[in-house]
């Protein structure tokens, strides 16, 4: 007998503890095959380890949707005569928000060892004080003779796994960045496949390496040439303390973000729109702080010969700590509004811009 599909609220759970430092993504892709695996007409990866769920794939109009399956990290760069270890980055950990935390080093045996970080200086400290070359990690080794057991150099540091429900339905976890994105266009995977929509190939992508500048997005998208590609990001909110304000509102629990900038392609964003409010689906349309945004979506919009782009945002706190706090209500207005979005689509859909002067600009959201 086949193996019945994790349920959703298992699937997220197993999905925000994993480890998938960029570069070394398999936790979250085994995972991401057992959960979708039962759902998709294949699954199957790259060879940089992203993450590939399809239906009607031979289908020509496809659509691509990604989270990013990686989540930023650190290498061990040097182990000194007393066993301490000294890391570099692998995407941007916010270390200002990571001393004192408990870490994991992801061993070449895949084993997950327990690791403190502490920064180097305790007095006088700057913003400065707080990068990579200032920390340090404790796993508690006697001397390098007993970490060289355990750890060795190239091994990479995440955050310690931690997960907890809060108030009103908000979340806690190390790395939602970007595994809510991931839950999302999975969840929106799962829903589309029960009853698939017609002639229009449905392609889910894991991406990997998206913290590194979005390399696994670009082989993507090149490999599946899509004709709308929406990745699924978390993005910064500005409802806490110390939070910037000079950056467009964007809060936890007023409905997924969608964005009106430059790598945001008009038609698409108003189709998304009109979807919304026929649905009546909670979101937060913003200009993004970007006038692109460092995401799989940037890539997206540029490869090939370009394709129709869209970026879905999760309001997130205290990105890239440990402590990233969003709401789930803004993941299900996400899958939501992405799932009912594809089901608009038709074979025959075009989101090229118009050539001469349109009479009627709203026209999609009658
Ligand atoms: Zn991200």
């Amino acid at each position: 007998m086949r193996n019945l599909p994790m349920n959703s609220e298992d699937f997220l759970e197993e999905l925000l503890l994993c480890a998938s430092p960029s570069g070394q993504e398999d936790e979250a892709r085994f995972l991401l095959k057992r959960h979708l695996s039962p759902f998709a007409e294949r699954f199957y990866t790259d060879i940089l380890g992203s993450s590939y769920a399809v239906l009607n794939e031979k289908a020509p109009f496809r659509v691509l949707i990604t989270g990013h399956q990686d989540e930023v990290a650190a290498q061990i760069v040097r182990i000194d005569e007393q066993g301490f270890l000294y890391c570099r980055n692998s995407g941007f950990p916010a270390w200002q928000r990571l001393a004192g935390c408990m870490m994991e080093v992801i061993n070449r045996r895949g084993e997950h060892i327990p690791a403190v970080v502490l920064n180097r200086e305790t007095e006088h400290l700057s913003d400065q004080s707080f990068q990579a070359g200032k920390m340090y990690l404790d796993i508690g080794a006697a001397d390098r003779a007993s970490a060289e057991k355990l750890v060795s150099v190239g091994d990479y540091i995440v955050s310690a796994p931690n997960f907890r429900r809060l108030a009103d339905g908000r979340i806690v976890s190390k790395a939602l960045d970007d595994k809510l994105g991931v839950y999302l266009a999975a969840e929106t995977f799962r829903r589309l496949a029960e009853h698939p929509p017609r002639g229009i190939g449905i392609c889910f992508v894991g991406a990997s390496q998206e913290e590194l500048g979005s390399r696994g997005a670009r082989s993507a998208a090149y490999a599946l040439n899509p004709a709308v590609a929406i990745a699924v990001d978390v993005s910064h909110a500005t409802d806490f303390p110390g939070a910037d304000r000079t950056r467009p509102e964007f809060v936890l629990g007023k409905g997924i973000g969608i964005y009106r900038n430059a790598n945001n392609t008009p038609a698409l964003l108003e189709r998304m729109l009109a979807v919304a409010e026929r649905k009546k689906i909670d979101f937060q349309l913003t200009p993004h702080y970007a006038a692109v945004s460092s995401t799989d979506a940037s890539v997206f919009q540029i490869t090939r010969g370009g394709m129709a782009c869209a970026l879905l945002g999760i309001p997130n706190r205290y990105m890239h700590s440990q402590a990233e706090m969003a709401d789930l209500h803004d993941v299900e207005s996400g899958i939501e509004l992405l799932t009912e979005t594809i089901r608009s689509f038709r074979p025959s859909d075009s989101f090229l811009p118009p050539l001469e002067k349109q009479k009627n600009t709203r026209s999609l959201s009658k």
